[in-house]
Parts: structure tokens; C-alpha cells; sequence
């Protein structure tokens, strides 16, 4: 707890730095930091490490390059071991970044990979110790064409024929790129639409296209099940500023934001996951499971209103980042 306390102080003396209270000073109501009091008071305890990332000092990006991946850290710095979650759900990140694997009774449906230099050892590596055939995921759901979601998409495709799904603008970067896939390229295979769903068996994926942090960039809807009771899920695909900082970028990505907040109340989400585990922490909610008592909520179920709160969080911290457009010497 105390740590907790620790670290939101240390957020919020950031986020209200001599910056945002210049721009208070001024007095406009439609002010940056109004923008940024909004994401700080959605955020509460829940989501402190989206709005350390958003809304304190996001950097400015003036173009995205087609860069080839560094090498691989050291494992100690990134190795987590799987998890079973849910009864249908299991963890087979990182200790960064998140792949799950829902569990139909037709198979499996992977959501996002790792980097290719984890994908083997966490995801094929991580299924295999939880008693899951790897051989058995049908579909590869890839929320956007990043080196640390779509590097395992190759592996699964040529070793066990999985169908990957992914946004046609990231199939395209994919295919554009020159020097992002040394290790080779996964083929185009399913283009995800809006509305799409995703079924395998008993079980479905409803895509919602969210475009922002990529231009494909998807974000979904589905059912995970907790001791038989069915709980619904709104995952979050794309997050950061990582995309050119112009104004129209922030407009595609602020409506992305309220598109998937509409959707997920609209499914009844109770609980909100992300593919970056400093978004979500998922992996202090997995800690944290192994001590639940009978009769407790989930650790991951935060109720329809806090994930109403993560899109705030998201959307203003970006409605911040666009009025200091305007407002910076270019
Ligand atoms: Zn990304």
C-alpha cells in the first residue's frame, strides 16, 4: 500500500509540473491542465502506470522509422513465468509485455506475442508447462504490427499453421517494411474488420478497430470465465504516443479511445487487459491471485467503471498532449 502511495505522489508531482501550472495560470478552461487533473483523477490507484507513461512528459515524435530490432536483453530482464488466470485464460508474457491464451473447446486463440527473441521460450515454452499443446492455437490475434506484439507471429504461423489475424494499415507496414524482420516476415493472412469475430469453437473475439497507436491497431472484446462465472473483458490493443505528434494523429486516436470506452460498456467489461503489462498490472495481479481467499473477487475484476476510468485516462492525457501542440514553438 505504502508503495503505492509513494508512487502516485511521485506521478502527480510530475504531472503538475511548472508546465501545466503556467498553462493553469492562463486561465482557459479547455486548459492542458485541465486535461491532465481529468486523467489524474481517473487514474486513482488503478491506473497509475498509464498515466505516468501518458500524461507525464510523453515525448514528441517527429517520425516513426523502420528501424531493425536491437539485440535481445538479458533474460533476467524480461522472463516471467506462465500463468493460469482464468479458467479459459492463461498468461504466457513477459514480465513487459503480455500474450494470453484463451482456451475454446476447439483449440486455442493466442492474443499477441512477445519479440521474437521471447516468443519461443514464454509462449511455446509457457503453454507446454502449463499442460497446453501449443500446436493447438488456431488463431493469432495480433493487436498491432510492433516488434514486441507481432514478433512470435512468424514462429506460429510456419510451426503450427496458426491463422494470423491482424489490421490491414499493419499488414501493410509489415510488408513495407525493409529492415524490421530480419528473421523473416509473417504472410498476410486474416485482415480484421470492425465488428469481426473471431470464432474458435465455443468461443469468440469481437474486434474493435482502434486505430491511433498504429493505424490498424485493434482492441477486443471477450468472455473469460472465473470458477464457471463468465466475465467480460475489454482489452486495450494500442497505447502509447508512439505515432507522429501531429493534431489529426491525437483525433483518430482520442475517438479510438471513446469508441472502445462505448464498447466495452456496451459489453459489459468488468475488467480491462492491455498487451503492456505496466498498463494493466497483470503481473502484480497474478502475484496476487495465489493469495485470494475463497469468496474474493478476482484480481483482475475492477468493475465497469474503472475500465470507463482507463479510457478517460487514455483520452484526456492525449487531449493534453495535442493542446501543447498548439502551444509549443515547432
Ligand atoms: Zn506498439
Amino acid at each position: 500500500m505504502s508503495n503505492r502511495g509513494i508512487n502516485i505522489s511521485a506521478a502527480l508531482a510530475i504531472v503538475l509540473s511548472p508546465f501545466s501550472i503556467a498553462v493553469f495560470a492562463q486561465g482557459t478552461p479547455d486548459s492542458v491542465d485541465t486535461h491532465l487533473r481529468a486523467a489524474k483523477t481517473a487514474a486513482g490507484f488503478d491506473f497509475t502506470g498509464a498515466l505516468a507513461r501518458l500524461c507525464v512528459a510523453p515525448p514528441t515524435v517527429l517520425a516513426v522509422g523502420d528501424t531493425a530490432p536491437g539485440p535481445a536483453p538479458a533474460r533476467d530482464t524480461w522472463f516471467s513465468e506462465p500463468a493460469k488466470v482464468f479458467d479459459n485464460l492463461y498468461f504466457v508474457g513477459s514480465k513487459i509485455h503480455s500474450s494470453w491464451a484463451l482456451t475454446t473447446s476447439e483449440g486455442i486463440i493466442l492474443i499477441d506475442t512477445l519479440f521474437t527473441y521471447n516468443s519461443e521460450e514464454e509462449i511455446i515454452g509457457g503453454l507446454k508447462k502449463l499442460g497446453l499443446d501449443p500446436a493447438k492455437v488456431k488463431y493469432v490475434i495480433i493487436s498491432h504490427a510492433h516488434g514486441d506484439h507481432v514478433g512470435g507471429a512468424k514462429m506460429m504461423q510456419d510451426r503450427f499453421g496458426s491463422h494470423i489475424v491482424m489490421g490491414g494499415p499493419d499488414w501493410d507496414l509489415i510488408e513495407k517494411s525493409v529492415n524490421g524482420y530480419p528473421q523473416g516476415k509473417p504472410k498476410r493472412d486474416i485482415v480484421a474488420d470492425d465488428g469481426q469475430r473471431i470464432i474458435l469453437g465455443d468461443t469468440a473475439v469481437t474486434i474493435v478497430t482502434t486505430p491511433g497507436h498504429t493505424p490498424g491497431t485493434l482492441s477486443m472484446l471477450f468472455t473469460v470465465k472465473d470458477n464457471g462465472k463468465a466475465i467480460h473483458v475489454a482489452y486495450s490493443g494500442g497505447t502509447a504516443f508512439n505515432f507522429p505528434s501531429t493534431v489529426s494523429n491525437f483525433d483518430v486516436y482520442i475517438k479510438s479511445q471513446q469508441k472502445m470506452a462505448a464498447a466495452a460498456v456496451a459489453a459489459n467489461s468488468t475488467i480491462l487487459m492491455s498487451n503492456h503489462t505496466e498498463f494493466d498490472s497483470a503481473i502484480p495481479k497474478i502475484k496476487m491471485l495465489a493469495a485470494r481467499k475463497p469468496g474474493e473477487a478476482h484480481t483482475f475484476e475492477l468493475g465497469k467503471q474503472a475500465v470507463a476510468r482507463y479510457f478517460t485516462v487514455t483520452r484526456e492525457c492525449a487531449e493534453a498532449a495535442r493542446l501543447k501542440l498548439g502551444q509549443s514553438p515547432k
